[in-house]
């Protein structure tokens, strides 16, 4: 079975390909010669993750799965959201995203967050959504150097490290994306 991972990075396309069997064969965007960038313009993440699903799927023919992600902040009534990337600017500066979040809690208590993934996977025919979701609290400043985006200033519930402090397989094994993932490959590999 051919699958379509609507995305353009190899280290996340070799990953999921080196958990699933054999016959389940990944291809990225590029290797589809699907070239342009796809519009993410839903105003939900899971409306962005089945936005690019569907477009590989009716463009060009393919089954197919994208993520979307985004951080969720209780006290801004969810936001950055669908709009993390962007949140400080068309930019999509990670630096400028955590200056403006911290400032826009700094004379806040209440401090919970959580980081939210859907993954929503076109499959002959029929459509699935798999979300992961990480709880935890935004810090009052950034701490750790490894990761990305808004990875130095997320603390996991259970934990004292920001996942920014945290290895690559401890974030895996509890983060939002990893969790999406987990599910969207137990679905995968009980149909193979
Ligand atoms: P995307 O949908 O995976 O491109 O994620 C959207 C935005 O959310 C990214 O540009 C980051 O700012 C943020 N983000 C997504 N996943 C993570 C993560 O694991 N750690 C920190 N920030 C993340």
């Amino acid at each position: 079975m051919q699958l379509v991972f609507a995305s353009n990075n190899k280290n996340k396309i070799l990953e999921i390909q080196s958990i699933l069997p054999e016959s389940i064969k990944i291809l990225s965007l590029e290797d589809i010669g699907c070239l342009e960038e796809i519009p993410e313009t839903a105003d939900t993440i899971e409306g962005n993750a089945i936005l690019k699903a569907n477009y590989v799927t009716h463009k060009y023919g393919y089954d197919c799965f994208a993520d979307d992600t985004g951080l969720e902040v209780a006290v801004l009534n969810g936001e950055p959201g669908v709009y993390s990337a962007r949140y400080a600017g068309e930019q999509r500066n990670a630096e400028d995203n955590m200056d403006k979040l911290l400032n826009a809690l700094s004379d806040k208590n209440n401090r919970n967050a959580q980081f939210k993934t859907v993954i929503a996977l076109n499959i002959k025919g029929k459509q699935e959504l798999f979300t992961g979701i990480a709880k935890g609290e935004i810090t009052l400043e950034k701490i750790g150097n490894k990761g990305f985006g808004y990875d130095p200033i997320f603390q996991p519930i259970g934990y004292n490290e920001t996942f920014a402090e945290l290895s690559l397989e401890i974030k895996n094994e509890i983060s939002h994306r990893g969790i999406a993932t987990q599910q969207l490959i137990n679905f995968l590999r009980k149909r193979s």
